[in-house]
């Protein structure tokens, strides 16, 4: 046993449905940009790119039906619904082709952005960490196992503030699908079991504000709820 001179941090860890077990999760990747209707609202064209990532802390996740407070250092806070892939297989420089069998499961995650913090960035060339990793960053609903061999998740991706839809589109949207994005990302650094890829946001992302409720949901994973408080 390693003697540590204070007690380590609790593992960080997110809900599987049906299960009592839960996921441990070692790092939270994200892709950029990977819906071309977003990518334009951010003012990039998105027939030139290609994938990028950036990353929050493992304990930046959230469980679904959190109650969230606004978070300190921004006046613009945006939602971005996400389909999340848990991976469960690590691996360097996977091929596309044999990429899904990585994967443990898929869930519906928001990427909680300061998006103030985020423009400065960008301005200045700096990096997107604290726009991106902060506190309760990553609200992310119980993952949904798959099982051997199975094909990747399809259909309908939205989210809604107080009701009122802002955010819909079609997994088949994504610019770089999960395979590519799971070969893209092996290339760049080994993907361990327990580590998790937010895989970008489609168009319509927007402001959240103090009592807003948040409600999103992906076809087949369920739903994501959260309240700004
Ligand atoms: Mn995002």
């Amino acid at each position: 046993m390693t003697d540590f001179a204070f007690p380590p941090a609790l593992q960080a860890s997110v809900a599987i449905a049906g299960q009592p077990a839960r996921f441990p999760v070692r790092r939270i990747f994200c892709v950029g940009r990977n819906y071309a209707d977003h990518a334009r609202e951010m003012g990039h064209n998105p027939d030139k790119e290609a994938p990028f990532f950036f990353c929050k802390p493992a304990d930046a996740v959230v469980e679904s039906g959190a109650t969230i407070p606004y978070p300190p250092d921004t006046q613009n806070l945006h939602h971005e619904i996400e389909l999340v892939v848990a991976i469960g297989m690590g691996g360097s420089a996977i091929p596309v082709a044999s990429a899904l069998s990585h994967v443990f499961g898929y869930g519906v995650g928001i990427d909680l952005t300061r998006r103030d913090l985020q423009a400065v960035a960008k301005a200045a060339g700096r990096p997107w960490d604290l726009a991106k990793g902060f506190d309760l960053s990553a609200p992310i609903a119980p993952l949904h196992r798959v099982s051997a061999g199975a094909q990747g998740v399809q259909g309908r991706i939205w989210l809604a503030v107080n009701g009122v839809e802002k955010q819909a589109a079609d997994l088949a949207e994504m610019i770089w699908p999960v395979a590519d994005v799971i070969a893209f990302l092996s290339r760049s650094v080994t993907l361990q079991p327990g580590d998790l890829i937010m895989t970008g946001t489609p168009a319509g992302v927007g402001p959240l504000v103090l009592g807003d409720r948040v409600t999103g949901g992906i076809a087949g994973l369920g739903e994501i709820a959260l309240t700004i408080a």
